[in-house]
């Protein structure tokens, strides 16, 4: 198979078999993630592509799923991307879901009569890494586009009929803007019909611009306490009937589905947590981490 590093795969889908149909990212300057620096955007070349489907074929000839990679596959225009879904049908024509992450922005060139075509082959369920519906922070970590792109493209895929995810990016905001970001968010996500709504927590990773912003004194990281306030206010303002999973290190119990009817258990948790936790713990914890 051909693999391009870093291979990160959504832990929530199936995460075998994958397919590479694209390398990196083709933004690759929000603030806070490195993960494709190393890595230019191109496509994967037809041939590689082919050679990988012949092993899958061979490994899993009955598969259901299938992650397609890397970071915004759907950033190819709709007849670059087709031919790449239509062969990899060929090859695994029993697949049912071709799950992908992609940005906002990746929408934006697409009809919704071709996402319905994507959606007719497979592609029925993506993730948009969204981190913030507030257009201040969108702008200051760099994101690429506006709040009311997020509503312009998510309601062209609730048009095509394809389900979504959207995130919140706890604490990428900082100090300056955690309540803002954490309303603003809301109140786009509210305005729309994600499937699943994602949280997790900012790690500001060696080589961010922003943590050089922070070491300059420019950005205020929130403190473990000052996350799990502004993730208990984005919760207190979200009202969309969906899925709810965050990767908050000590909130991991606090995913599951029926947002709406599990809203006071998850702010009765976060409250608890808020004044009992061990927040040095949490903190401990996060030096762990690798990945947000
Ligand atoms: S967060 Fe996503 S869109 Fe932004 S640079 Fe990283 S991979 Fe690209």
């Amino acid at each position: 198979m051909h693999f391009t590093d870093p291979v990160y795969r959504n832990p929530y889908w199936p995460t075998w078999p994958l397919i590479q149909i694209t390398q990196g990212c083709t933004h690759n300057s929000c603030k806070f993630c490195t993960m494709y620096k190393e890595v230019p955007f191109r496509m994967q070349p037809m041939e590689w592509l082919e050679e990988d489907l012949k092993e899958l074929q061979a490994m899993e000839p009955h598969a259901k799923t299938i992650q397609l990679l890397s970071a915004n596959p759907l950033a190819l225009s709709f007849d670059r991307l087709m031919p790449r879904l239509e062969l990899i049908k060929k090859y695994l024509p029993e697949l049912e879901h071709m799950y992908t992450a992609t940005r906002v922005s990746d929408i934006k060139n697409k009809t919704v009569e071709q996402l319905r075509k994507l959606k007719a082959i497979g592609v029925n369920e993506i993730s948009l890494g969204v981190e913030s519906g507030d257009d201040w922070t969108l702008k200051r970590i760099n994101k690429g586009y506006t709040s009311q792109d997020i509503l312009e493209q998510c309601r062209k895929l609730e048009e095509a009929g394809i389900a979504y995810w959207v995130t919140f990016l706890n604490g990428v905001a900082g100090r300056e803007h955690s309540h803002e970001h954490a309303v603003n968010s809301a109140k786009i996500f509210n305005q729309l019909k994600p499937m699943l709504v994602g949280t997790g927590g900012l790690t500001l990773f060696p080589g961010t611009p922003l943590l050089e912003e922070a070491e300059r004194g420019e950005f205020t990281p929130l403190t473990e306490k000052e996350m799990l306030e502004e993730l208990r206010t984005f919760v207190e303002n979200l009202t969309c009937d969906c899925k709810f999973i965050t990767h908050h290190t000590i909130a991991a119990n606090l995913s599951g589905p029926d947002f709406l009817k599990r809203k006071p258990l998850i702010l009765s948790t976060l409250n608890d947590i808020i004044q009992h936790g061990d927040m040095d713990a949490l903190e401990t914890i996060r030096t762990y981490k690798r990945t947000l």
